[in-house]
């Protein structure tokens, strides 16, 4: 899948199974996952008729249950973090089930207050709070002009809410505008972020609005995507004393749980819920594929989520989808259908 940048696609598919949970391990749950890092592998064994029959699948990397945080981060997301900082746009997915990871490997395991006020990552920290030490890291180290902003927003139900809002505008329904071809989002708070530790305060202020949002609308967030978007400004001047100035942005998404997609027999208010995540990540599935094989076609205005990502998504972009998976035999069947949906982006 690699490729070059001279207007190719570049889309990595990653795969990542989460470890065994404390209970899992105390109820001994059967596993049926391998992860074959060398080989970019991964095989689900399956029962079929009193056979064990083992299915497998390849990807551009694989992240084993002992694959922790840091080396993730290095193998496949640091090179990405590099291309916005040349001044272009990326993203990177998490995809999977509910339960398998997604909030993990991007936002981190629990936070303690030695971890927000230490400069330095701890062990669980996730992909958003290490791209924002990476971007500053490199910035400080090029003595460059820059700003940094942040914004965090919720799509659910093909609503847009602002994950930092604050006063009046909490509950308020943005708008998505077209201007020039490119997608605004009416009134999103734009966070400035002036150093590596003022992300956590953001990450806490909007998984805490996320919580609040589920509680009042008796909502689950696994139906919902998180968009969390950073963007640097750069001003540089180069050795013949030209100025340049660059702009990069990632986005890192949080996408809804997988297994809205497939199932079916929902009824009323749920039928249309879940239809309607099912058209963004469908759509996002066609969106990728649609990239892949160069089509001429590219559905991005067939649902908020890529219509909102589509200057981030195609052309001079690296795109990273990590579809994450839990190693037991109870989530068998949506981790097959995962591994079948990451696959088809490839
Ligand atoms: P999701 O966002 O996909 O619903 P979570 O990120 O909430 O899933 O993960 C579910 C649980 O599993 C959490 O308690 C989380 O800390 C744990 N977990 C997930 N992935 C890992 C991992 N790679 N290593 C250790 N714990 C993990
Ligand atoms: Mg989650």
């Amino acid at each position: 899948m690699a490729s070059s940048r001279n207007g190719a696609v570049n889309v990595q598919v990653i795969l990542r199974c989460r470890p065994l949970s404390k209970e899992e391990v105390v109820n001994g749950t059967h596993q049926v996952i391998t992860c074959n890092e060398r080989a970019r592998e991964v095989t689900v064994s399956q029962n079929v008729g009193g056979k064990q029959l083992g299915r497998s699948f390849h990807f551009d990397k694989v992240f084993d249950p002992d694959s922790g945080q840091a080396k993730l981060y290095r193998m496949a997301i640091k090179p990405i973090v590099e291309e916005v900082l040349e001044g272009f746009n990326c993203t990177i997915f998490a995809y999977g089930q509910t339960g398998t990871g997604k909030t993990y490997t991007m936002e981190g395991g629990p936070r303690n207050n030695g971890e927000v006020n230490s400069e330095e990552l701890s062990e669980e920290a996730g992909v958003i709070p290490r791209a924002i030490h990476q971007i500053f890291s490199i910035l400080d180290e090029n003595d460059a002009e820059y700003t940094v902003k942040c914004s965090f927003l919720e799509l659910y139900n093909e609503e847009t809410t602002d994950l930092l809002a604050v006063g009046d505008a909490v509950d308020q329904k943005l708008k998505m505008l077209e201007d020039n071809g490119r997608v605004v989002v009416q009134g999103l708070e734009e966070i400035i972020v002036k150093n590596k530790l003022d992300i956590y305060a953001l990450l806490d202020r909007g998984s805490a609005k996320r919580r609040t949002a589920e509680t009042l609308l008796n909502k689950q967030s696994s139906r919902s995507h998180s968009v969390f978007c950073v963007t640097v400004h750069m001003r540089e001047v180069s050795a013949e004393g030209e100025e340049v100035i660059k702009t990069g942005k990632l986005y890192l998404v949080d996408l809804a749980g997988s297994e809205n997609v497939n199932r079916s027999g929902a009824v009323d208010a749920r039928a249309k819920e879940a239809g309607l995540i099912n058209k963004s990540l469908l759509t996002l599935g066609r969106v990728i594929t649609a990239l892949v094989e160069k089509s001429p076609h590219v559905p991005y205005r067939d649902s908020k989520l890529t219509r909102l990502l589509r200057d981030s998504l195609g052309g001079r972009t690296k795109t990273c989808v990590i579809a994450t998976i839990a190693p037991t035999v109870q989530c068998q069947e949506e981790t097959l259908s995962t591994l079948d949906y990451a696959h088809r982006a490839k």
